[in-house]
């Protein structure tokens, strides 16, 4: 099989975001940047298939700036193939990624696309479904196991009730949940490796596509600050507080 693993450049989960003081946005000035946490979980998954023998190549692509070549190398020092960004200095949006990846898809052909089902920066959590819906193919989203039996794909996802176990006919697109994996380090032999793998650098004109953002920012604000908890030492003191305090019952 052929895997397309597409990886977004994202302020990393340990950063604390800064709201902008004209709250037009995130401050990214100076701010670690790192692969999307659950892309990197679709990397490994993309590795681990080739490792077994269930996939023999595997690309990887990322929408934005020129840094996001970073994050593909990351990618290449895991263990992918090649590499392919697609540059753009606009904030990407998921229906914009999804047309784009479509047109990647076309020109690649892989058998399987795997990414992350969220993006940490926007928390969309929308792109690989409407790829899957451009492109007219099966998806199983939120994997937390992803097995080939049978010529076909399946993936375990968690629901509210359990487990559900989907079948999907290839080609397909399957989106990764946390517990699919842990992610590996890459070494430093793999990744000075990395640096002589195939990177390709295209223009979203190569495509025929606009990212131009179809959403319009009005204000991005801090969420209100927590007030601090306190123990109670009874259940009727609780229920006091929630009456006459809290004011919820
Ligand atoms: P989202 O729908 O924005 O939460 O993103 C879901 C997934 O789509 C991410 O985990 C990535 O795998 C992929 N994705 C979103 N934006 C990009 C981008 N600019 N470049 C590459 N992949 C992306």
């Amino acid at each position: 099989m052929k895997l397309l693993v597409p990886v977004k450049r994202v302020i990393d989960y340990n950063v604390k975001v800064r709201v902008k003081s004209d709250q037009s946005g995130v401050d990214l000035a100076n701010v670690k940047m790192s692969m999307n946490p659950f892309d990197e979980i679709a990397v490994e998954e993309a590795v681990r298939m080739k490792e077994a023998g269930t996939a023999q190549e595997i690309v990887v692509v990322s929408i934005g700036p020129e840094k996001a070549q970073d994050q593909i190398r990351q990618a290449l020092a895991m263990g992918a193939d090649r590499g392919l960004l697609v540059k753009t200095e606009a904030e990407t949006e998921p229906l914009g990624v999804a047309t784009l990846l479509k047109a990647i898809v076309e020109e690649e052909k892989p058998d399987l696309v795997i990414m992350g089902k969220q993006a940490i920066d926007d928390d969309c959590n929308q792109t690989g479904q409407m790829l899957a819906a451009l492109l007219g193919w099966p998806q199983g989203t939120f994997a937390s196991k992803i097995e080939k039996k049978d010529g076909e794909i399946h993936v375990t996802r968690e629901i509210d009730g359990g487990l559900q176990t989907v079948s999907l006919k290839l080609p397909a697109v399957v989106t990764t949940d946390l517990r699919l994996n842990e992610p590996r380090y890459a070494s430093l032999p793999n990744i000075m490796k990395a640096k002589k793998k195939p990177l390709d650098v295209k223009d979203p004109s190569d495509y025929g596509v606009d990212l131009k953002p179809r959403l319009e920012v009005l204000k991005v604000t801090e969420p209100p600050k927590r007030e601090g908890g306190v123990k109670v030492e009874t259940v009727a003191e609780l229920v006091d507080k929630l009456k006459n305090e809290a004011g919820v019952l």
